[in-house]
C-alpha cells in the first residue's frame, strides 16, 4: 500500500483516485474547488462509447477554408492568438494525417471500448443511476447530402468497431423525438453511448463514493507541490500532506504546474461554452446538430447548449458568437423561443496534439505521475485512464497503456 496524492478533482482525478483506492492505496485528492466544478462540470455530459476515433483536424481544403473564413460554427479562432498556438496546431495537423490517425485510433478504440464497463460499477456503487440516461447520442443532419454522407461514414464506423447504429429519416426522428419539430433530413443514433443530466453531479457522486470508501478530499493549491525527500508534499487547508506518489490530474491547468518541474507540455486549450434555456421540451438523449456545431442536451438546469471549439488564449474574454449561432439553430429545430439564461459558462478541453491523453510516470521525477490531456472525451475516459494509471503504479503496464506513456511523447 502506498500513500498517494491526486491533484485535481475532476472526472479524471476522481476516476484515478477510485481506481488507486480499489487497489488498496491510501489516497488523498486535493483541489482548490469542490469535485467536478470545472471542465467536468460544464461539458455536454456524453459518455461517448461511439467515439472510437479521436477527432482529427480536417485536412481538406473546403473545410479548412470554411474555418478560415469563419463560415463554420464548429471552430472559431482569433488572428492575434494564432501565432502562440500555431506550433501545437501544426503538430495536430501532422498527427491527423490518415495513416497516423488510423494508428492513434487503434489505441483510442481500445480505451473507448471499455468506458461503459468502467463507469457502470461506479454509477451503481455511487447510487447515481438517476443521473444517467442509457438512450444513446443523436446526430442531426439538416440536408440530405450531409445525411447521406454521414450514413455512409457511420455504417463503416459501426461495422468496423461493432457499434449499434440506427439511421432515422426526418419523419422517423420527428415521431421518435416529438420535441424536434423543425425540418431535418434525418439523424444517426449511436445506441451504445450514455449521457448524464448533471455532469458535475456525477463527478460529485463518484467523489462521495471515494470518501465513503475511506478516501480523503482536501482543499489546497496544487502549485504548492514540492519534493520532500523521496516523496512529495503539498500544503492544504488542513496542513502539509506527504505522500510517496503524486498524480497530476489538473486537466487544462496541468501544463502550468509542470512548467515548475521543467516539463513543457504542448497542449491545445480548446475553449467551449455552454448556456441553459428553460421551458423547452425535454429531449430523450443529447443531439449534435452536425452542420451547426453544437450539442443540445436536457439537463437538470434546463436544455444545455454546448459549443464547438474556440482557439483563443485562455485569458481572453468570452465571445457569444458560437453560442448565439447555436441558440438560433436550436430554435429552428425545436420551434421554440430560445433565450439563454444565467451566466455564459466557458471551459477548456485539455487536448494534446497527438490526440491521446498522457498517462503514466513523469519521465524525470520518481513518484510523479501524469493523467491529463483527455481533450474532447475526459468525462468519458476518466475512470478508464484512472484504471490504467493504477495498474502502472502497481508495476504493470498493459499494452494499450504503452501508447499513452509520457516518456515516449515528451
Ligand atoms: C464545451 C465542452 C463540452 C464537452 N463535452 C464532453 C462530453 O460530452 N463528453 C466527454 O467525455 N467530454 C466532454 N468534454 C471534455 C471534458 O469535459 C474534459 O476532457 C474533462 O472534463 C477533463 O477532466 P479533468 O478532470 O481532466 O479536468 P477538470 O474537470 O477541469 O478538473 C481539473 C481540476 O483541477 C483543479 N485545479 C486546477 N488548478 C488547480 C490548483 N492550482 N490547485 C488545486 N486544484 C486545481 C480544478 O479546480 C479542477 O477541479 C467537453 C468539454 C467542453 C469544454
Amino acid at each position: 500500500m502506498a500513500e498517494i496524492l491526486v491533484l485535481g478533482a475532476g472526472m479524471v482525478g476522481i476516476g484515478a483516485a477510485l481506481a488507486l483506492q480499489a487497489r488498496g492505496h491510501a489516497v488523498t485528492v486535493v483541489d482548490r474547488r469542490g469535485p467536478g466544478e470545472e471542465t467536468s462540470f460544464g461539458n455536454a455530459g456524453v459518455l461517448q462509447a461511439e467515439a472510437m476515433e479521436p477527432y482529427a483536424m480536417p485536412r481538406d481544403l473546403p473545410t479548412l477554408l470554411r474555418y478560415a473564413l469563419g463560415r463554420s460554427n464548429d471552430v472559431a479562432w482569433s488572428l492575434r492568438d494564432l501565432p502562440s498556438i500555431a506550433p501545437a496546431l501544426l503538430a495536430y495537423f501532422r498527427a491527423s494525417a490518415p495513416e497516423r490517425h488510423a494508428r492513434i485510433s487503434r489505441t483510442y478504440a481500445q480505451l473507448i471500448a471499455r468506458v461503459v464497463s468502467d463507469h457502470s460499477p461506479l454509477i451503481e456503487a455511487a447510487g447515481a443511476n438517476n443521473l444517467i440516461r442509457r438512450t444513446g447520442l443523436g446526430e442531426i443532419y439538416r440536408t440530405t447530402r450531409a445525411f447521406d454522407a454521414a450514413c455512409a461514414r457511420g455504417e463503416k464506423k459501426a461495422t468496423c468497431y461493432g457499434l449499434r447504429l440506427r439511421a432515422l429519416a426526418g419523419t422517423g426522428l420527428a415521431s421518435e423525438e416529438p420535441a424536434i419539430a423543425g425540418e431535418t433530413a434525418g439523424a444517426l443514433i449511436w445506441e451504445d453511448s450514455w449521457s448524464s443530466s448533471d455532469p458535475g453531479g456525477l463527478v460529485m457522486s463518484y467523489a462521495q463514493l471515494f470518501r465513503r470508501r475511506g478516501g480523503r478530499l482536501l482543499q489546497g493549491d496544487a502549485q504548492t507541490l514540492e519534493r520532500a525527500g523521496t516523496g512529495w508534499r503539498i500544503d492544504t487547508g488542513t496542513g502539509l500532506v506527504d505522500a510517496q506518489h503524486a498524480v497530476i490530474a489538473l486537466g487544462p491547468w496541468s501544463g502550468s504546474l509542470l512548467l515548475r518541474f521543467g516539463y513543457r507540455i504542448q497542449m491545445l486549450l480548446m475553449r467551449g461554452y455552454h448556456s441553459h434555456v428553460s421551458n423547452t421540451p425535454e429531449l430523450s438523449r443529447p443531439y449534435l446538430d452536425a452542420e451547426n456545431g453544437y450539442v443540445m442536451s436536457s439537463m437538470r438546469d434546463g436544455l444545455r447548449l454546448t459549443t464547438g471549439v474556440e482557439f483563443v488564449r485562455p485569458d481572453r474574454p468570452q465571445s457569444r458568437r458560437q453560442l448565439d449561432w447555436a441558440l438560433h439553430s436550436a430554435a429552428e429545430l425545436l420551434a421554440a423561443d430560445m433565450r439563454a439564461e444565467g451566466k455564459l459558462w466557458h471551459g477548456h478541453r485539455p487536448f494534446l496534439p497527438d490526440m491521446l491523453p498522457l498517462v503514466g510516470p513523469a519521465p524525470r521525477h520518481e513518484g510523479l505521475w501524469f493523467d491529463f490531456g483527455h481533450g474532447y472525451q475526459g468525462f468519458t475516459l476518466g475512470p478508464t485512464t484512472g484504471e490504467l494509471l493504477a495498474e502502472q503504479l502497481d508495476g504493470d503496464t498493459p499494452p494499450v497503456a504503452q501508447a499513452l506513456l509520457p516518456a515516449a511523447r515528451l
